[in-house]
Order: structure tokens, then sequence, then C-alpha cells
């Protein structure tokens, strides 16, 4: 029995359709549309009422929390806030502030292009004073660390093949050389184990849209270490991050914690779409959510080889479950046409150049007979 059943009784999902894109946007819980609604009639009284009872100050907070089991995470220790891209410069402008004396940035080749630009625009802007630096897989990172690195940017997942690093050893070869880590969680957060606490990792940033099911325009989170935010002054000081916000100092005083990473006035309106992850996170155990999603991966990919493989499906995402991330990924000739035709056919997923097709698997809501059709249906796509 799937011990998830009545958490996906919990979404609003149209009818026969096979969801295979929760790397894009996770599905709606059906307690948004009240939140919404209730928002708008909110806005509608102006400043009559509403305002002051709405929890739209907590908001960053109260979500940060509902995710922080997922991540590894301990109470107060994450906070949502702007988009990932942002969260990605707030956490390695903060590393670079604390590792002053270092001058070299590592990220991966294959990083997602958002968490790479934003290392690049912060080497313009540095006067000569810092580079980039790249490697191409775990090994090559863990080989890579010398005392000139200030920081490095990984994906623990890969947006494209789906593989997850080992966020325990890469941390604990940059602690040894005295750098300090920025994970991007976007696709293992909500999907596959995730322990920050337990391997050390310095700072974590990731969507809310995907797994998380924030919704679209969802606000991202950051985490920091205990301790670690309060050893330097926020890149981005805006006055929510400030530590008595309603004080109105001209100078600015930076919040205890990882609340210094909220910038200006909480994105009300993204807030109260992603509340529904209030309703849900918080009545998961994230043992439970892990076990589902690597049984449905694991049978997928089994269902893929044994009734795609001879049609000329090769799954890359890794066998060994510690290495996979939330999304299978698998090759096929023609793959943009083959998502196409799937889509037709009732299955949505999604393609990545050249030939790569993702299925993003959300364990809140997909059960192993979902990706046995959809399975059956890619087989159909690809006969015909
Ligand atoms: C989706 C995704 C992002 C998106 O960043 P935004 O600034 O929130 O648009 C960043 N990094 C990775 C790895 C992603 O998959």
């Amino acid at each position: 029995t799937d011990p998830l059943a009545a958490i996906r009784d919990l979404f609003e999902l149209p009818e026969g359709l096979i969801y295979l894109d929760a790397n894009s946007v996770g599905p709606m819980p059906k307690s948004v549309r009240a939140r919404a609604s209730a928002l708008l009639d909110d806005w509608v009284r102006l400043r009559q009422l509403g305002w002051s009872e709405r929890a739209w100050q907590q908001m960053p907070s109260l979500l940060g929390d509902a995710i922080a089991p997922f991540i590894g995470a301990g109470k107060g220790d994450v906070v949502f806030a702007d988009s990932t891209t942002l969260n990605q410069f707030k956490a390695v402008s903060h590393a670079l502030a604390i590792n002053r004396g270092r001058s070299v940035m590592l990220t991966q080749n294959s990083n997602f292009p958002t968490d790479v630009h934003v290392l690049q625009g912060l080497v313009e802007h540095s006067r000569g004073q810092l580079s980039l630096r790249f490697v191409d897989n775990e090994d090559a990172a863990v080989a890579a660390f010398d005392d000139s690195i200030a920081v490095a940017a990984f994906s623990h997942v890969d947006y494209r093949s789906g593989a997850r690093w080992d966020m325990a050893r890469v941390t604990a070869a940059a602690h040894a050389a005295g750098a300090l880590t920025v994970w991007d969680l976007c696709h293992s957060a909500g999907a596959v184990p995730v322990d920050v606490e337990g391997a050390n990792a310095d700072f974590a940033i990731g969507c809310g849209n995907k797994y998380l099911c924030g919704g679209p325009g969802s606000p991202a989170f950051i985490y920091a270490r205990k301790g670690l935010a309060d050893r330097a002054f926020p890149a981005i000081a805006g006055w929510m991050g400030h530590a008595d916000v309603l004080a109105f100092t001209r100078d600015y005083v930076p919040h205890q914690g990882v609340k210094r990473f909220i910038t200006g006035t909480p994105l009300v309106g993204a807030d109260e779409l992603a509340g529904g992850m209030l309703d849900i996170w918080p009545q998961i155990e994230p043992r439970t959510l892990w076990a589902k999603h690597k049984s449905l991966t694991d049978f997928l990919i089994g269902a893929l080889r044994q009734q795609c493989g001879p049609l000329g499906v090769e799954v890359i995402s890794p066998d060994d479950y510690d290495r996979r991330g939330g999304n299978v990924t698998f090759r096929a000739p023609g793959a943009n046409a083959i998502v196409e035709a799937l889509i037709a056919q009732g299955v949505i997923a999604s393609f990545r150049n050249p030939d790569a097709i993702r299925f993003g698997v959300s364990p809140l809501v997909i059960r192993h007979q979902d990706c046995l059709e959809a399975v059956v249906r890619l087989r159909r796509v690809l006969e015909s």
C-alpha cells in the first residue's frame, strides 16, 4: 500500500494525466485556491482588515521551517525569499566575505546556467580580484581544492542527467582545504534524501516551485549552517533582514542567522500560493517520502529498460540510488518528438538537448501504476 495515498488526495490533479514534470513545477495543493482567494479578499478590504492579522511577515520562516526536515536542517535555519538565482548570489557573496583572503570560486561545467552566470557576474564586478574554476565531475572536485579556493558552489543533482553528488564527501574535502560550500538543491529537495547538517554543508539554496510544490513564481529557499550567517554582513542588506525591522534605523544591523538573507518585503502573493506547502510537508515523515521515491524510480528504471530498452531507450540516471536525483533521465533517438507525442498521450515529461528525456517523479502524487502506464504509453509512441 502507498504510505502517501492520503497526501495525493490533497492535490488537485487533472483527470487521466500522468504528470512527470515535477522537476519543473510541482502539482498544486487543493488548499491553494482558498489561500489565494483569502489574500484577494484582504486586498479588496484594503487596510481596514486583514494585513495586520495576515502572517505575511512570518511567511519566509514558516515556509522554511516546513521544508527544513526534508533537507536535514533545523528549525530557524531556512527561509524562503527571492529566486534561486538571488539566493545563489547571497550565499556565494557571504562565503566570499567570510573567506576574505581567498579569490577563487569553484563550480561544475555542467552546473545549471544561472548558478554559473551568478559566479561570472561576481568575477566581472570584482575589480580583478576573483576568478572562477570549473571541474567536470565529483572526483575532480575533491582533487581541486587548494588554499586559493574561497567557495565551491555545486548542484547536488545534475539537472540533466539526474546524477547526485556525495555532499558529505565533497564538503569534507572543501573544509580540509579551508573552503566553504554552497549546494543547489533544486533537483533533490522534496524528492531524495538531503542532509545538510549531516554533511556539514555551509550554505544551501533551492527552488520552491519544483518538487516542493510552491507553485509558479514560488520564492526560493536559503539555508546557512548554524553560526555561519552571523559571520558576515549580507551582500544585499535590506530592511526586512534587519535585526529590528520596524525600528527604521538609518544604519543596518543584520538579523541573527539566516533571516538576514530576507531582503525586502516578502513576495506576499507568491508566498500565499506557496503556502500550500504548509498544508502538505508537515504531514509527511521525510523517510517515508524518500523511501517511496526510491521505490518508484527503481521500478520506473526497471520498466523502462524492460519495455523500451529494445526500442532504443537508454537510461542514464544512476542505478545506485545514493547517486540518483529527483528525476529519471533516459536517452532516446528523436527525444524532442517523443516528448511531444507523450504529451499528446497525456504523459507530461520534459526534453533537454540533445536527446535526453526527463521523468520528474513526485512521490507526493505519483503511484507505481502511473510509472507503469507512462512506460506503456512511451512504448506505444516508440513503436508508432
Ligand atoms: C530551476 C533551477 C534554478 C532556477 O533558478 P531561479 O532563479 O529560481 O529561476 C536554479 N538552479 C537549478 C539547478 C535549477 O534546476
